[in-house]
């Protein structure tokens, strides 16, 4: 039984919001078509066909739309998809997920996203101060109230959604007060993720994370969520989650988290598809959901090439008590987690040492006081 996922973007680089750190401006500014506007209704068409081409009765298909902001796209398109899904004669199942910055959900959004069971992410970066210092409009206003009202609307409708929070380095001093907000607005599902320097930048940035600070704001935030987890309270951090996966349950749900990278077919608006969200630029193009099915777009040269050349590791990995079960990591992520430019201190590896001895309790704590 097959189980694929595919990332698509409806409606390319195009964002309502001008966050500071968004890598995916950078990312499409290294392109030579920066945006390639919203999805036509052809290209839909034959990316779902396309994407069943491969797919048997059984199997389960997650179609999850981001961006830029995937919103823009309209409700009206992501109509047409539920539509051109429920045609397919196949007997497969299929979730739907979205990332959004939550700034253009209204009812008819939240009505939708219910009724087809959506999972969604939505981007609140922890504190307001934060998250307004980023997370702005063409203007320059931070949008946290805006974001916090879409929140609140999910949770009138009752639907499934995870807080994706950007980590920059000043944010990850504040692990304490971030778990404190995630408690006091009752979040569940929190995915914190790394704030990258742009992929041609020539100095570090103010705000991209470093390594120390990444291991800081996990040991600051670990006691707090224990604490919860005693008093049965489980909110669910998607490193730890991830973590006890790998190291429990011996089960990968987080690309790069064993060193390998992994074909996420990530598919433009204009079709074209690319093998990982961090570098969707004109050399990694495998080809065009319009024209090859998923198989054939994996069975390419450059899927190969991409997948399996490794950059080489730091000297520091080579000695590493955790090399089997991290691999040198995700390779974008290298300076904001991994090991520093000192080449003498790694924040993954820190934080190993600290989580991996206290496993048993927390499987313990599971155990009692959730199942
Ligand atoms: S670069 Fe990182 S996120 Fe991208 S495919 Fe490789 S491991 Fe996964
Ligand atoms: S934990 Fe750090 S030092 Fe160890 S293998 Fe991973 S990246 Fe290398």
């Amino acid at each position: 039984m097959k189980n694929i996922t595919v990332l698509i973007k409806p409606a390319s680089a195009l964002c309502n919001l001008r966050c500071s750190y968004c890598f995916y401006a950078n990312v499409s500014s290294l392109r030579e078509v920066r945006s390639f506007g919203k999805m036509k209704e052809k290209v839909t068409e034959k990316m779902i066909e396309n994407i069943y081409a491969d797919l048997e009765d059984g199997d389960q298909l997650t179609l999850a739309f981001q961006g830029g902001e995937p919103t823009m796209a309209g409700l009206n398109y992501f109509r047409k998809v539920t539509q051109l899904v429920d045609q397919q004669q196949k007997q497969i199942q299929v979730h739907y997920a979205i990332q959004t910055n939550g700034t253009m959900i209204n009812e008819n959004w939240c009505a939708f996203l219910k009724k087809h069971d959506f999972l969604v992410g939505l981007s609140i970066d922890g504190l307001p101060l934060y998250h307004d210092l980023h997370r702005v409009d063409p203007k320059g206003k931070g949008s946290f109230h805006r974001v916090l009202q879409t929140k609140q609307l999910f949770d009138q409708y009752e639907i499934d959604y995870n807080v994706l929070c950007v980590l920059t380095n000043p944010l990850a001093k504040e692990g304490k007060k971030v778990f404190h907000f995630l408690k006091e607005q009752q979040i569940k599902f929190v995915q914190f993720i790394p704030c990258l320097d742009d992929l041609d930048a020539k100095k570090k940035s103010s705000y991209a994370l470093t390594p120390k600070r990444f291991a800081g704001f996990y040991r600051q935030l670990f006691p707090l969520w224990l604490e919860q987890l005693k008093k049965g309270n489980y909110i669910s951090i998607k490193l730890f989650d991830d973590l006890i996966n790998l190291l429990v349950r011996k089960e990968i749900t987080a690309c790069g988290i064993l060193g390998n990278c992994q074909v996420q077919y990530v598919i433009e608006a204009d079709g074209s598809v690319y093998p990982c969200d961090f570098y969707v630029l004109d050399e990694y193009r495998m080809g065009y959901i319009q024209e090859n099915t998923l198989k054939e777009l994996f069975e390419k040269e450059i899927t190969f090439d991409f997948v399996c050349k490794k950059p080489n590791l730091p000297k520091k990995c080579g000695n590493c008590p955790f090399i089997k079960v991290c691999g040198g990591g995700c390779k974008r992520m290298k300076n904001a987690v991994y090991v520093d430019s000192s080449g003498q201190y790694c924040g993954y590896q820190d934080f190993l040492r600290y989580f991996i001895p206290r496993i048993q309790e927390i499987l313990q704590l599971i155990s009692s006081k959730i199942v």
